[in-house]
């Protein structure tokens, strides 16, 4: 029986990446044996650090969402009881220089002057901007109550049926829109907001606005203002 119990609590998991570093220290806190492997020689994965020449470079992950209370990081470190990592909030959050242009359109961290600012920037698109905060709003709540997605077990949809509620649904019709094709629903052909878009976008899904999914947007282009926020964590250099 004992045998049993300490073979059953033993847990390997393959990749120091956060992902695999999440799972490993939740484990543990549930009390499983847990070893962690990884090939690289240092844990990390796309969020860890190298040093050439005295420099410290991001491997990947340069920003960090999830810290503000309630926050999925947030949450993790409260479950393992140890402190949040030392971070600075990130205001603004990016700084886009247009190309030709000499000032940067910044995306600052409080909604009120990110609202004047895009308004400014990019005149007549708030009815755009309001949609996103409105599908951010539905879809951020739906994905604060952990639903699993894709479903690939009955216990998986379960979780998913739970999360929904029906402010989710609003959410429903824009399932397969891209953020090009809203911009021309609101007949916003302005390039300068269109490049911009592009540019933000391909920064956080690796395609342009016109591949890029509506839902996807709300959340990647509203997640850099409170009561978010992104973060960049301190480094904690490697001799
Ligand atoms: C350029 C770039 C910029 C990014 N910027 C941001 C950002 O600003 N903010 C943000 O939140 N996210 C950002 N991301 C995304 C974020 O870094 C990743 O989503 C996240 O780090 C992925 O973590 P992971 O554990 O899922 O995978 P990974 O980090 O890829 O970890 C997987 C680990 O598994 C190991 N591994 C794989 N196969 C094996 C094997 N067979 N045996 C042993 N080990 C194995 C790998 O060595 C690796 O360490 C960025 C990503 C990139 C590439």
């Amino acid at each position: 029986m004992q045998i049993g119990q300490s073979i059953s609590k033993r847990v390997v998991v393959i990749g120091a990446g956060i992902g695999g570093l999440t799972a490993a220290a939740l484990l543990a806190r549930r009390g499983y044996s847990v070893l962690v492997l990884d090939q690289a020689i240092v844990p990390g994965g796309c969020a860890s650090t190298f040093q050439r020449k005295g420099f410290t470079f991001d491997v990947g992950a340069t920003q960090v969402a999830g810290l503000e209370p309630g926050g999925i990081h947030h949450r993790i470190f409260s479950e393992l009881e140890i402190d949040l990592p030392a971070a600075t909030p990130c205001d603004p959050a990016c700084a886009v220089y247009l190309p030709g242009e000499t000032q940067p359109i910044s995306v600052w961290r409080d909604p009120q002057r990110w609202q004047a600012e895009r308004q400014q920037q990019f005149p007549g698109s708030e009815p755009f901007w309001q949609l996103l905060a409105d599908l951010f709003r539905h879809s951020w709540a739906f994905q604060s109550r952990d639903p699993v997605l894709p479903p690939r077990s009955l216990w998986d949809l379960g979780r998913l049926v739970q999360a929904v509620r029906p402010d989710t649904l609003l959410t429903v019709p824009h399932t397969f829109t891209t953020v090009g094709q809203m911009l021309r629903a609101y007949g916003l052909l302005d390039r300068r907001l269109k490049t911009f878009l592009d540019m933000q976008l391909k920064l956080y899904s690796q395609v342009d606005a016109d591949q890029t999914a509506l839902l996807y947007a709300a959340t990647a282009l509203s997640v850099s203002q409170e009561p978010q926020g992104l973060y960049h964590c301190r480094v904690v250099c490697r001799s």
